[in-house]
Protein backbone atom coordinates (compact mmCIF):
# COMPACT_ATOMS: atom_id res chain seq x y z
CA UNK A 1 0.00 0.00 0.00
CA UNK A 2 0.86 3.32 -0.67
CA UNK A 3 1.43 5.69 1.98
CA UNK A 4 0.71 9.02 2.69
CA UNK A 5 4.17 10.40 1.99
CA UNK A 6 4.08 8.39 -1.05
CA UNK A 7 1.33 9.77 -2.62
CA UNK A 8 1.38 11.91 -5.56
CA UNK A 9 0.06 15.03 -4.97
CA UNK A 10 -0.86 18.58 -6.64
CA UNK A 11 -2.38 21.27 -5.77
CA UNK A 12 -2.26 24.08 -8.66
CA UNK A 13 -3.70 23.34 -12.26
CA UNK A 14 -6.06 24.71 -14.11
CA UNK A 15 -8.71 24.21 -16.77
CA UNK A 16 -11.16 25.31 -19.72
CA UNK A 17 -12.75 27.61 -16.76
CA UNK A 18 -9.52 30.16 -16.77
CA UNK A 19 -6.77 28.96 -19.24
CA UNK A 20 -6.24 25.82 -19.31
CA UNK A 21 -6.72 23.50 -22.14
CA UNK A 22 -8.59 20.67 -20.84
CA UNK A 23 -12.39 20.53 -19.16
CA UNK A 24 -12.10 20.29 -15.49
CA UNK A 25 -13.37 16.43 -16.28
CA UNK A 26 -10.81 15.86 -18.73
CA UNK A 27 -7.74 17.20 -16.21
CA UNK A 28 -9.38 14.98 -13.64
CA UNK A 29 -8.77 11.69 -15.57
CA UNK A 30 -5.32 12.73 -17.07
CA UNK A 31 -4.49 13.30 -13.17
CA UNK A 32 -5.76 9.79 -12.80
CA UNK A 33 -3.96 8.37 -15.40
CA UNK A 34 -1.02 9.44 -14.14
CA UNK A 35 -1.29 8.27 -10.69
CA UNK A 36 -1.52 11.57 -9.06
CA UNK A 37 -3.72 10.36 -5.56
CA UNK A 38 -4.99 13.96 -4.16
CA UNK A 39 -4.93 17.47 -6.33
CA UNK A 40 -6.79 20.59 -6.55
CA UNK A 41 -8.05 22.52 -10.03
CA UNK A 42 -7.14 25.81 -8.98
CA UNK A 43 -8.46 27.91 -12.62
CA UNK A 44 -7.33 32.13 -12.00
CA UNK A 45 -10.50 33.47 -10.23
CA UNK A 46 -13.14 31.33 -10.47
CA UNK A 47 -14.09 28.18 -8.99
CA UNK A 48 -16.51 27.22 -11.68
CA UNK A 49 -14.73 24.45 -12.34
CA UNK A 50 -15.23 22.84 -9.44
CA UNK A 51 -18.34 21.10 -9.48
CA UNK A 52 -17.62 18.88 -12.46
CA UNK A 53 -13.39 18.21 -11.20
CA UNK A 54 -15.23 16.68 -8.17
CA UNK A 55 -17.65 14.68 -9.86
CA UNK A 56 -15.12 13.30 -12.17
CA UNK A 57 -12.38 12.34 -9.27
CA UNK A 58 -15.60 10.40 -7.44
CA UNK A 59 -15.94 8.35 -10.42
CA UNK A 60 -12.09 8.00 -11.04
CA UNK A 61 -11.45 7.62 -7.09
CA UNK A 62 -9.07 10.18 -6.54
CA UNK A 63 -9.28 12.75 -4.23
CA UNK A 64 -9.83 16.59 -5.24
CA UNK A 65 -9.81 19.50 -2.68
CA UNK A 66 -11.70 22.81 -3.77
CA UNK A 67 -9.28 25.06 -5.52
CA UNK A 68 -8.66 28.30 -6.67
CA UNK A 69 -5.90 31.22 -7.56
CA UNK A 70 -6.58 34.27 -6.82
CA UNK A 71 -4.87 37.36 -8.38
CA UNK A 72 -3.68 39.90 -5.57
CA UNK A 73 -1.99 43.54 -5.12
CA UNK A 74 1.18 43.85 -3.31
CA UNK A 75 2.96 47.27 -2.83
CA UNK A 76 1.68 47.84 -6.24
CA UNK A 77 2.92 44.62 -7.77
CA UNK A 78 0.27 41.32 -9.20
CA UNK A 79 0.71 38.26 -6.47
CA UNK A 80 -0.51 34.92 -6.78
CA UNK A 81 -2.38 33.02 -4.24
CA UNK A 82 -3.45 29.93 -4.18
CA UNK A 83 -6.79 28.82 -2.06
CA UNK A 84 -7.53 25.56 -0.57
CA UNK A 85 -9.74 23.33 1.44
CA UNK A 86 -12.23 26.50 1.32
CA UNK A 87 -15.81 26.16 0.99
CA UNK A 88 -16.61 27.18 -2.53
CA UNK A 89 -20.08 28.78 -1.29
CA UNK A 90 -18.84 30.61 1.03
CA UNK A 91 -20.19 34.68 1.14
CA UNK A 92 -16.76 36.59 1.63
CA UNK A 93 -14.91 34.51 -1.51
CA UNK A 94 -18.13 34.40 -3.17
CA UNK A 95 -17.97 38.49 -2.86
CA UNK A 96 -14.19 38.88 -3.91
CA UNK A 97 -14.52 36.73 -6.88
CA UNK A 98 -17.63 38.68 -7.98
CA UNK A 99 -15.66 41.41 -7.95
CA UNK A 100 -12.83 40.27 -9.88
CA UNK A 101 -15.12 38.92 -12.21
CA UNK A 102 -16.18 42.58 -13.29
CA UNK A 103 -12.27 44.02 -13.05
CA UNK A 104 -11.30 41.04 -15.37
CA UNK A 105 -14.22 41.80 -17.98
CA UNK A 106 -12.91 45.91 -18.12
CA UNK A 107 -9.59 44.57 -18.10
CA UNK A 108 -10.41 42.15 -21.07
CA UNK A 109 -12.21 45.45 -23.12
CA UNK A 110 -9.03 47.72 -22.17
CA UNK A 111 -6.69 44.97 -23.38
CA UNK A 112 -8.84 44.15 -26.85
CA UNK A 113 -8.63 48.15 -27.79
CA UNK A 114 -4.91 48.78 -27.43
CA UNK A 115 -4.81 45.78 -29.59
CA UNK A 116 -7.42 46.93 -32.07
CA UNK A 117 -4.99 50.33 -31.36
CA UNK A 118 -2.10 48.59 -33.30
CA UNK A 119 -3.79 47.24 -35.53
CA UNK A 120 -4.42 44.06 -34.58
CA UNK A 121 -7.98 41.85 -33.78
CA UNK A 122 -8.98 42.61 -30.30
CA UNK A 123 -11.93 43.31 -30.41
CA UNK A 124 -12.60 40.50 -32.91
CA UNK A 125 -10.90 38.31 -29.99
CA UNK A 126 -13.04 39.44 -27.16
CA UNK A 127 -16.45 39.25 -29.11
CA UNK A 128 -15.17 35.15 -30.09
CA UNK A 129 -13.80 34.44 -26.37
CA UNK A 130 -17.33 35.91 -25.01
CA UNK A 131 -19.23 33.62 -27.66
CA UNK A 132 -17.70 30.94 -27.66
CA UNK A 133 -16.91 30.32 -23.90
CA UNK A 134 -18.98 33.21 -21.97
CA UNK A 135 -17.97 31.16 -18.78
CA UNK A 136 -14.66 31.02 -18.71
CA UNK A 137 -12.85 34.02 -16.87
CA UNK A 138 -11.04 36.19 -19.53
CA UNK A 139 -6.65 35.76 -19.00
CA UNK A 140 -4.16 37.37 -21.23
CA UNK A 141 -3.20 33.69 -21.75
CA UNK A 142 -6.91 33.57 -24.07
CA UNK A 143 -5.75 36.75 -26.41
CA UNK A 144 -2.09 35.25 -26.43
CA UNK A 145 -3.29 31.58 -27.65
CA UNK A 146 -6.22 33.86 -30.26
CA UNK A 147 -3.56 35.93 -31.49
CA UNK A 148 -0.95 32.72 -32.56
CA UNK A 149 -4.10 30.84 -33.31
CA UNK A 150 -4.79 33.86 -36.32
CA UNK A 151 -1.22 33.84 -37.35
CA UNK A 152 -0.51 36.81 -36.09
CA UNK A 153 2.31 35.76 -33.74
CA UNK A 154 4.46 32.49 -34.13
CA UNK A 155 3.03 31.42 -30.97
CA UNK A 156 1.28 32.26 -27.42
CA UNK A 157 4.82 32.92 -25.70
CA UNK A 158 5.96 35.38 -28.31
CA UNK A 159 2.39 37.30 -28.19
CA UNK A 160 3.10 37.99 -24.49
CA UNK A 161 6.88 39.11 -25.62
CA UNK A 162 5.31 41.48 -28.18
CA UNK A 163 1.99 42.47 -26.84
CA UNK A 164 0.95 41.29 -23.88
CA UNK A 165 3.53 41.17 -21.22
CA UNK A 166 4.43 44.13 -19.11
CA UNK A 167 5.83 46.92 -20.46
CA UNK A 168 4.38 46.03 -23.95
CA UNK A 169 2.32 48.05 -26.04
CA UNK A 170 -1.54 45.94 -24.99
CA UNK A 171 -0.39 45.00 -21.05
CA UNK A 172 -3.36 46.09 -18.82
CA UNK A 173 -2.15 46.06 -15.23
CA UNK A 174 -5.10 44.50 -12.94
CA UNK A 175 -6.29 46.14 -10.43
CA UNK A 176 -6.79 43.29 -7.86
CA UNK A 177 -7.53 43.09 -4.64
CA UNK A 178 -5.27 43.41 -2.20
CA UNK A 179 -3.23 40.74 -0.59
CA UNK A 180 -4.42 40.82 2.93
CA UNK A 181 -8.75 41.22 1.58
CA UNK A 182 -7.37 37.61 -0.56
CA UNK A 183 -5.90 35.72 2.42
CA UNK A 184 -8.68 36.83 5.02
CA UNK A 185 -11.14 35.47 2.35
CA UNK A 186 -10.27 31.95 2.09
CA UNK A 187 -9.79 32.19 5.65
CA UNK A 188 -13.27 33.24 6.21
CA UNK A 189 -14.63 30.24 3.75
CA UNK A 190 -12.40 27.44 5.81
CA UNK A 191 -9.49 27.44 3.38
CA UNK A 192 -5.65 28.19 3.69
CA UNK A 193 -3.93 30.74 1.62
CA UNK A 194 -0.93 29.48 -0.23
CA UNK A 195 1.60 32.01 -1.57
CA UNK A 196 2.44 30.79 -5.40
CA UNK A 197 5.42 30.21 -7.20
CA UNK A 198 7.35 32.68 -5.00
CA UNK A 199 9.94 32.82 -7.49
CA UNK A 200 8.79 33.71 -10.44
CA UNK A 201 7.60 37.39 -9.50
CA UNK A 202 10.25 40.10 -10.63
CA UNK A 203 11.00 41.05 -7.20
CA UNK A 204 14.86 41.73 -5.66
CA UNK A 205 16.04 39.02 -2.78
CA UNK A 206 15.08 41.07 -0.34
CA UNK A 207 11.64 42.24 -1.10
CA UNK A 208 10.77 38.51 -1.86
CA UNK A 209 11.97 38.00 1.58
CA UNK A 210 9.66 41.02 2.97
CA UNK A 211 6.79 39.59 0.90
CA UNK A 212 6.60 35.59 2.24
CA UNK A 213 6.96 37.32 5.74
CA UNK A 214 4.72 39.52 4.77
CA UNK A 215 2.10 37.05 3.45
CA UNK A 216 2.73 34.95 6.50
CA UNK A 217 2.01 37.92 9.05
CA UNK A 218 -1.04 38.84 7.09
CA UNK A 219 -2.45 34.97 8.08
CA UNK A 220 -0.79 33.23 4.90
CA UNK A 221 -0.62 29.21 5.70
CA UNK A 222 1.57 28.23 2.91
CA UNK A 223 4.54 28.40 0.32
CA UNK A 224 4.51 26.76 -3.17
CA UNK A 225 8.06 25.37 -2.35
CA UNK A 226 7.74 22.66 -5.98
CA UNK A 227 6.51 24.39 -8.66
CA UNK A 228 6.48 23.03 -12.31
CA UNK A 229 9.31 23.21 -14.55
CA UNK A 230 11.56 24.17 -11.11
CA UNK A 231 15.37 23.42 -10.70
CA UNK A 232 16.45 21.81 -7.79
CA UNK A 233 18.69 24.84 -6.71
CA UNK A 234 15.11 27.04 -7.48
CA UNK A 235 13.46 24.58 -4.77
CA UNK A 236 15.96 24.71 -2.28
CA UNK A 237 15.54 28.62 -2.24
CA UNK A 238 12.11 28.21 -1.66
CA UNK A 239 12.14 25.69 0.82
CA UNK A 240 14.41 28.61 2.38
CA UNK A 241 11.86 30.81 1.97
CA UNK A 242 9.19 28.26 3.71
CA UNK A 243 11.11 27.65 6.50
CA UNK A 244 12.18 31.03 7.61
CA UNK A 245 8.94 32.82 7.50
CA UNK A 246 7.86 29.38 9.37
CA UNK A 247 4.91 28.54 6.32
CA UNK A 248 4.02 24.85 5.86
CA UNK A 249 5.25 23.71 2.01
CA UNK A 250 2.93 23.37 -1.16
CA UNK A 251 3.19 21.39 -4.52
CA UNK A 252 2.03 22.04 -7.50
CA UNK A 253 2.57 21.87 -11.07
CA UNK A 254 0.88 24.86 -12.40
CA UNK A 255 -0.21 22.61 -15.10
CA UNK A 256 -2.55 24.88 -17.99
CA UNK A 257 -1.62 21.98 -20.75
CA UNK A 258 -1.03 18.71 -20.01
CA UNK A 259 0.06 17.43 -23.54
CA UNK A 260 3.85 19.99 -22.46
CA UNK A 261 6.08 17.54 -20.79
CA UNK A 262 7.45 20.60 -18.03
CA UNK A 263 3.09 20.60 -16.90
CA UNK A 264 2.53 16.96 -16.63
CA UNK A 265 0.67 16.57 -13.34
CA UNK A 266 1.87 15.33 -10.53
CA UNK A 267 5.47 15.28 -12.26
CA UNK A 268 7.30 17.14 -9.21
CA UNK A 269 10.38 17.51 -6.89
CA UNK A 270 9.61 16.15 -3.34
CA UNK A 271 9.06 18.16 -0.67
CA UNK A 272 12.28 19.13 0.82
CA UNK A 273 11.63 16.38 4.36
CA UNK A 274 12.08 19.92 6.82
CA UNK A 275 9.00 21.26 5.29
CA UNK A 276 5.52 20.11 6.44
CA UNK A 277 3.47 19.00 3.66
CA UNK A 278 0.02 21.83 3.61
CA UNK A 279 -1.98 18.76 2.38
CA UNK A 280 -1.82 16.80 6.08
CA UNK A 281 -4.70 18.46 7.33
CA UNK A 282 -6.81 16.40 4.05
CA UNK A 283 -5.15 13.24 4.36
CA UNK A 284 -5.50 12.90 8.00
CA UNK A 285 -9.28 11.42 8.03
CA UNK A 286 -9.87 10.59 4.17
CA UNK A 287 -13.71 9.57 5.34
CA UNK A 288 -14.45 13.12 6.12
CA UNK A 289 -12.83 15.56 3.88
CA UNK A 290 -13.16 19.41 4.57
CA UNK A 291 -15.62 20.96 2.36
CA UNK A 292 -15.15 18.80 -0.42
CA UNK A 293 -19.19 19.21 -1.65
CA UNK A 294 -17.91 21.62 -3.81
P1 LIG B 1 -3.68 37.43 -16.34
O1 LIG B 1 -4.07 36.87 -14.99
O2 LIG B 1 -4.86 37.72 -17.20
O3 LIG B 1 -2.73 38.59 -16.21
O4 LIG B 1 -2.90 36.29 -17.09
C1 LIG B 1 -1.84 35.68 -16.43
C2 LIG B 1 -1.53 34.33 -17.08
O5 LIG B 1 -0.84 34.53 -18.29
C3 LIG B 1 -0.58 33.54 -16.21
O6 LIG B 1 -1.30 32.76 -15.29
C4 LIG B 1 0.11 32.66 -17.22
O7 LIG B 1 -0.69 31.52 -17.48
C5 LIG B 1 0.14 33.51 -18.47
N1 LIG B 1 1.41 34.20 -18.71
C6 LIG B 1 1.88 35.28 -18.07
N2 LIG B 1 3.06 35.67 -18.58
C7 LIG B 1 3.34 34.81 -19.58
C8 LIG B 1 4.41 34.67 -20.53
N3 LIG B 1 5.45 35.52 -20.55
N4 LIG B 1 4.34 33.64 -21.43
C9 LIG B 1 3.29 32.79 -21.42
N5 LIG B 1 2.26 32.87 -20.56
C10 LIG B 1 2.28 33.86 -19.66
MN1 LIG C 1 -2.44 31.07 -16.09
MN1 LIG D 1 0.15 32.06 -11.23
MN1 LIG E 1 -1.46 28.98 -12.04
Amino acid sequence: MIGPDAAVVDLHMHTTASDGTLAPADLIRTCAGAGVALCAVTDHDTVAGLGAATEAAAAEGIRVIPGVELSAAWEGRTIHVVGLGFDPAAAALTALLAEVDGLRRRRAQEIAARLDKLGLPGSGILAHLGASDPRSVVTRTHFARELAGRGVVADPGSAFRRFLARGRPAYVRGTWPELGAVIDALRDGGGVAVLAHPLRYTLSAGQRRRLVADFAHRGGTGLEVVTGGQSREQTEAAAGLCLRAGLEGSVGSDCHDPSLPWQRPGRLAKLPPAIAPIWRRWQADPANPPESSA
